[in-house]
This record gives structure tokens, C-alpha cells and sequence, in this order.
């Protein structure tokens, strides 16, 4: 439903409960055909912008607060809603080790993907790739002058500016720049969600929808 067109996964933002069910409905039966196995369970958490991680050990209706999951468990695909934010999902083959993660700003400050890296290093992943999904760019990210040191203190490679020279965020810069020194190699998907009008994006619209980032074993 219009703000919220099309595929609205997300029950947190004031959409029709019924008509997001029906997307997750329509998720899950897409899921079970690109997966070949008949009970696929998509898995959502309540996300915070904090650096919970949840492992998954079970097929559950209850959305754990969390801004990353991970799972070794077949049949359960992670989901990852975002609306600008950046979805990070990543998957070590060898151990069938999956997982995604919410990373904003302060997902990036707050340190949740090198906690979900060294997590699934415990699990016995020795070979982690990652895939970046589409987020705001460093363009289109304003932000005011003390968020940007804050953020570019820590992540040089976030620093940018909008077109007039306002200052802005790259967090993709960020975030890669960060997975590449903790040796995971990572594929980014191009594409900017303030940019796009097929992308849910929570700057260019406020009342939106999420769209999600799926990752199964
Ligand atoms: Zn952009």
C-alpha cells in the first residue's frame, strides 16, 4: 500500500499488518523456489541500531532484538530490512556459516560487523565472503557537521560531501574499507536507495517501507 508499495517487509512502520504478512507470505514462497527446499523460514529481527547479535538456533516467530543474525542451521534464510541503511549479509561455504547484519551509522561506529566476523571465525569460518547491499550514497548522505567528524574520526573513508559541498557520509566506503582489513573480501552491489524510486528509501521519504537483504543456507 502507497507509501509503502511495493513488497513492504517491514511491521514496524505503520503499514497494513495483514498486507506486510502477505509480502513476508510471498517472500517465503520465493524462497522455497530459489532454494529448492519446501519449508524455507525467513527469519526477521527487531532492529536497533544497536551491536546485539543473534545466533539462530531454531525456526521461530519471535523477532529477537538484534541488528545481526547469524545461523548454521539449513532452511532458515536471515532477512535484514533497511531503507538506506546498509544490508550486509556474508557466508562462509566450508562451514555453511551465514549471516546478516544492519549497519547504519552507528552500526558502523558501534563495531557489530567485525563482532559478527569474529563470531562466525569461532564458528570455525576460515573463508568469509560478503555482499554489500544497496544503501544511500556518499552524495545523497547530508549530515550535520558534528555527526560527520565523529563518523569520519573513525572511518576516514566515509568522508564526502553533497553536490553543493555539504557534508556528507560514505558508509559503503566505510564498511568496505573495514571488511577489507579484517580480510573478508566483499562484492558491493551498486545502486543509491535515495536515488533509485525501486528502492525504499527513509531520507527521500520519511514514511516508507523496508526492503530486505536475504541470505539462506
Ligand atoms: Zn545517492
Amino acid at each position: 500500500m502507497h507509501p509503502y508499495n511495493s513488497l513492504n517487509l517491514a511491521l514496524h512502520v505503520g503499514d497494513d499488518a495483514n498486507v506486510v504478512l502477505q509480502n513476508r507470505k510471498s517472500l517465503k514462497e520465493q524462497l522455497s523456489t530459489a532454494s529448492g527446499l519446501p519449508h524455507m523460514a525467513p527469519m526477521f529481527m527487531n532492529q536497533t541500531h544497536g551491536a546485539n547479535v543473534f545466533v539462530v538456533d531454531g525456526v521461530t516467530d519471535i523477532e529477537p532484538s538484534a541488528d545481526a543474525l547469524i545461523t548454521q542451521l539449513p532452511g532458515i534464510a536471515l532477512c535484514v530490512l533497511v531503507a538506506d541503511c546498509i544490508p550486509l549479509l556474508m557466508w562462509d561455504q566450508q562451514v555453511n556459516v551465514i549471516a546478516a547484519v544492519h549497519v547504519g551509522r552507528r552500526g558502523l561506529l558501534n563495531g557489530i560487523s567485525a563482532k559478527v566476523v569474529d563470531l562466525m571465525r569461532m564458528m570455525g569460518a576460515q573463508q568469509i565472503q560478503a555482499q554489500i547491499g544497496p544503501s544511500i550514497c556518499g552524495l545523497c548522505y547530508e549530515v550535520g557537521e558534528d555527526v560527520y567528524s565523529e563518523v569520519v574520526a573513525q572511518h576516514p573513508s566515509t568522508r564526502s560531501q553533497t553536490a553543493l559541498g555539504k557534508p556528507a557520509l560514505d558508509l559503503r566506503s566505510g564498511l568496505e574499507e573495514l571488511l577489507s582489513t579484517l580480510e573478508v573480501p566483499t562484492e558491493v552491489v551498486p545502486g543509491c536507495t535515495a536515488e533509485d524510486l525501486g528502492l525504499f528509501s527513509f531520507r527521500r521519504d520519511g514514511i516508507t517501507g523496508r526492503q530486505a537483504g536475504v541470505i539462506w543456507n
